[in-house]
Parts: structure tokens; C-alpha cells; sequence
């Protein structure tokens, strides 16, 4: 789909233009130019002058901002989104897993359409994701054109090691972050990586300068596993294994003391905040003030759609900001400004992608969200960030561009057959139910 030849100039003009650019500017009105899959300009005022061939979209009350930048996710479990609620997390995965095991890697393939799709269509255009079954999971995040870094999960505690999968996955798709879709490592996590396959990885990520995906202190039993081990932290772990750095995101970081957190900010790693998932399956909230005090980079993620249960990243803004505001029993804290950054240029950072994405600046890609303004629930408009991270929804999304393609149009899909989806879904549970007692 990307070979196909340029598409004509876009001129999006007649919005609010919120460009997330270093100076934070705002234009109302605005216009975005897009050309060859890039943005050409970005400025106050009415349309350029009318070229011939010039696809002009009337923005007027709409919100035109980067698209957004989901951290943390695995697209594919879209699939098993609902299955369990109300459960701690051994007796949530003992539930899940046993239909995860029975599902076939096509199955996968469409859960990632489906999750991929829910996500666009409410404005993620960028996400990190890692999981198994990439050589199916790959080919639908580049089908539903979203921007991209993926990785094969990696483990040898308890499981065999597949890393000729997660090489066959960066030769495949590469690690330049100018690609839409590229790849990254990813270890699992600190207690199910020996340390000798974390020091491993470290090697492999300088050897082909891939970055580094892992979850971190995402559990009580992943501590005491570490300690087992020698180590006192998870992040302690990953510091004694060479895996903290700036070229590394680590999802979670649950369990951190304070020594821990300058760890992270010293070293300039990425962590991937996913409050939703964090206080739905271990009921507790990352010390993410204590962090962002400390100097700490903190992105957003959704994690995945079972304990999340949607992955609209506008939902996770107010998480974020509400169950940070409790976590530090401050009220004053993780203010709407820093939360939309997370979500957008922060975001980017966090992915190496930020030459390409996460704020509206010429030179950059086209990833650009157009928000309708009329909702009853947005209304009135005083503070836009206020607006954005406490009262938008991902509904609220009418319009996306990728790479400059324009795929959500009015709210729908212009690449994906919906009912044709929504028909592979409910198949795929009519066989995954069958012989269920
Ligand atoms: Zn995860």
C-alpha cells in the first residue's frame, strides 16, 4: 500500500491547530499541508492559495493535533478483551491463557486488525507493541497503516528462548525508526529473562541498534523471583544486566523504591505508564509523581485490551491524571498540559521516532487526528489541554492521517471492511467457545 504513487497536496484548513511543537503553539485558525506523506507546513490563517489537484479538507470545528502514541500495548488480545473481571491476576491468566493457547496464529491475526483498528479510529497513530505470532501480527499493524515498533516477546525461564524469531523480525522489518513499521527487542521481563539472555539482549540492541521493550516491577511475585536471584529490584536488575538507558522503555515499574526511580532518571530511561491495566489486574498505581519529580521520562500506554478494556488513549490521560493525583495524595500534580505530552511528543520520544511523529512540525510525517468540537461533553472550551486529557474521547476522533494517508474519514475505515471483521471476530469465538463446558 505504501507503493502506491504520492497522493495529492492536503490542505487542512479551518481548525484549531494544536501543534505540540517546542513552543506548545496553537493556531485557530490553522492549516496543516500536507504533501508526499509529510507535512509541509504547519501556520495561522486561512488555506494557502488553491493548486491544481489540491485536496482541500474543511476543518472548521474541528481540533487538528499529532495523532497519539500508545506505549505499551500487545494490539492482538483486542481478542480477548471482556473474558475476565473482578480477578487478582494468577486467577485472571489462569481463565485467559488456556483460550490464548487454543487460538491459532490467524486468529491473532485478526485481533490485531480488530484492536489496531479501535485504536486509529480514536486516534493512536503510533504504537509500541510486542507480543508472539509477529509474523502475522506485523503484516495487520501494516495493514490497518499504523506507525509502528514491534517486538518478538522474549523469555528462557520456564519457556524455550526464540530469539532467532526476534532477529527474523528486525531483518524482516528493520530498526530504522524513518520506517512506519519497524522492530525492537523485547524481553519479557526482568524474572522471566535469565540474566545472562538480559546482558544478551543489551549486546544484540548496540549490535544492531534496535531499541529495547521490557516490562518492569509489574508484580509482587516478580520481585521475589529477583531476590531469589540476587537482586534487590527489578530495576536494580536491569541496571546489573546493562539494560537501563536512554534507547530503553520499560512498561510498568510498579515496584520501585526511591532509589530505584533516580535509577531510572539518571540513566534516562523511557517508562511506559499504563495506569488502567496497573490498577485493574494489580490494584495499585505507579509512583508516576514521585518519577516525573525525580526527572524520570514517563510515555502513556493502554496495555492490553483484557484488563484495560478499551485502548483509547484519551481515557488514559484522565487515568493517568486521576490515579496520579490519588498515588501521590496531591491534587496539584501531573497537570493536563504534561499529560497530553505523554501522549503525544513524549510518546515519540520514548519510541526513538520523535524526528518523525508525535507533534505537528514541518519536516515531520503526516500523523494528524482531527477532533469535532461540538460534543455536549466538551463545551464550553476555555483550557484546551483541560479539554483534551478530561473530557475528549476517542470518539470524539473524526478524521486520521498516517504517513500522510488519510484513513479515518468521518469516524469510518476507508482500508478495512468492518462487517467483514466484526464477522471473522464472532467466528473465531464461535470455534474458541466450542467444547467450553
Ligand atoms: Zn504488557
Amino acid at each position: 500500500m505504501d507503493d502506491r504513487s504520492p497522493p495529492p497536496r492536503q490542505v487542512l484548513a479551518g481548525g484549531v491547530v494544536v501543534t505540540m511543537n517546542a513552543a506548545r503553539e496553537t493556531f485557530s485558525p490553522g492549516v496543516v499541508v500536507i504533501e508526499n506523506g509529510g507535512i509541509a507546513s504547519v501556520g495561522p490563517g486561512p488555506a494557502p492559495a488553491r493548486r491544481d489537484g489540491d485536496v482541500v479538507v474543511d476543518c472548521g470545528g474541528h481540533l487538528v493535533m499529532p495523532g497519539l502514541v500508545n506505549a505499551h500495548t500487545h494490539t492482538c488480545m483486542a481478542l480477548f478483551r471482556g473474558l475476565r473481571e473482578d480477578a487478582p491476576r494468577d486467577a485472571w491468566a489462569a481463565y485467559t491463557l488456556p483460550r490464548q493457547d487454543r487460538a491459532r496464529p490467524e486468529d491473532y491475526y485478526w485481533g490485531t486488525i480488530l484492536g489496531g483498528l479501535e485504536m486509529l479510529q480514536h486516534g493512536v497513530t503510533t504504537v509500541a507493541d510486542r507480543f508472539g505470532h509477529m509474523d502475522v501480527i506485523a503484516p495487520a499493524i501494516h495493514t490497518v497503516g499504523l506507525r509502528a515498533v514491534l517486538c518478538h516477546t522474549l523469555y528462557d525461564v520456564d519457556r524455550p528462548l526464540e530469539l532467532d524469531r526476534g532477529r527474523a523480525l528486525i531483518e524482516r522489518w528493520g530498526v530504522d525508526p524513518a520506517r512506519r513499521v519497524h522492530a525492537g527487542l523485547g524481553p519479557h521481563a526482568p524474572d522471566t529473562c535469565s540474566d545472562r539472555l538480559l546482558r544478551q539482549i543489551r549486546a544484540l540492541a548496540n549490535d544492531t541498534g534496535a531499541r529495547i521493550f521490557i516490562h518492569c516491577a509489574q508484580s509482587a511475585p516478580e520481585l521475589a523471583a529477583l531476590r531469589a536471584r540476587g537482586h534487590q529490584g527489578a530495576v536494580r536488575c536491569l541496571r546489573d544486566t546493562g539494560l537501563l538507558g536512554p534507547d530503553v522503555v520499560a512498561a510498568h515499574c510498579l515496584y520501585v523504591d526511591a532509589e530505584e526511580i533516580r535509577l531510572l532518571a539518571e540513566t534516562g530511561t523511557w517508562v511506559a505508564h499504563c495506569p488502567a491495566s496497573n490498577a485493574k489486574i494489580e490494584a495499585r498505581v505507579a509512583p508516576v509523581a514521585a518519577m516525573l519529580r525525580a526527572g524520570v521520562r514517563v510515555a502513556l500506554g493502554t496495555d492490553w485490551a483484557p484488563t484495560n478494556n478499551g485502548m483509547d488513549l484519551f481515557d488514559e490521560m484522565k487515568t493517568a491524571g486521576l490515579l496520579g493525583k490519588v498515588g501521590a495524595d496531591d491534587p496539584t500534580v501531573l497537570p493536563v498540559a504534561r499529560l497530553l505530552e505523554m501522549a503525544t511528543v513524549d510518546g515519540a520520544r520514548a519510541l526513538g521516532i520523535d524526528a518523525h511523529a508525535g507533534s505537528l512540525e514541518a519536516g515531520k510525517r503526516a500523523d494528524v487526528i482531527a477532533l469535532a468540537m461540538d460534543g455536549l461533553h466538551l463545551q464550553p472550551w476555555h483550557d484546551v489541554a483541560a479539554t483534551l486529557v478530561y473530557s475528549a474521547k476517542g470518539q470524539d476522533v473524526r478524521h486520521v492521517w498516517v504517513d500522510g494517508r488519510w484513513l479515518i474519514r468521518d469516524g469510518r475505515p476507508v482500508h478495512v471492511d468492518v462487517p467483514g471483521l466484526l464477522d471473522e471476530t464472532a467466528r473465531i469465538w464461535r470455534r474458541l467457545r466450542a467444547g467450553e463446558a
